[in-house]
């Protein structure tokens, strides 16, 4: 649309950048010695022109160093977007939280309803005895608390025991 404003502002910018250079041509330095010479680095400043050649070589090769530490030095964090594994791993641990922090409740009101001899439905009596780690003979087995099934996708399953609580009257 304004190229021929963004053109001048180009050259006006490439103008204003070669005063500051160095009047050596090829010199990567910005001018810093006003010297008999003209304006140039300090490295030119001082040198016979016959060496000048060879000083420009040590100053972009000093430049290069330069931009080669620098982007050694900052490695930038690039920002990615999160993988399915990574998604998935994140889920998962939230599964697990909800479970641990005190989501077993319902688990333990249904083995209390079974052991009082109410009879609940396939679905509970599995339900609860996952929950609990509990396989066989409910009533001997030990419950032990940290029973947490990492591999076991229960993304569904936790949306089956929400449904049971709204569900379920107690
Ligand atoms: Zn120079």
């Amino acid at each position: 649309m304004s190229t021929k404003r963004d053109q001048r502002i180009a050259d006006e910018t490439l103008q204003h950048d070669a005063a500051l250079m160095c009047r050596v041509g090829g010199c990567p330095n910005p001018w810093s010695v006003d010297g008999p010479a003209g304006r140039c680095c300090s490295a030119h400043a001082w040198a016979q022109p016959h060496q000048w050649a060879r000083i420009t070589d040590e100053q972009l090769d000093a430049q290069a160093r330069r931009a080669m530490r620098a982007s050694q030095e900052q490695p930038k964090p690039r920002k990615r977007p999160m993988t399915i594994d990574e998604k998935r791993a994140i889920g998962q641990k939230l599964r697990q939280a909800i479970r641990q922090q005190g989501g077993r409740q319902w688990a333990h009101k249904l083995r209390d309803r079974e052991q009082r001899g109410e009879k609940l439905t396939e679905a509970q009596r599995s339900m609860w005895r996952d929950a609990l780690g509990v396989h066989d003979e409910p009533a001997q087995a030990p419950l032990v608390e940290p029973a947490p099934q990492a591999e076991f996708d229960d993304g569904p399953y936790i949306a089956d025991v929400q449904d049971e609580l709204e569900a379920a009257p107690w």
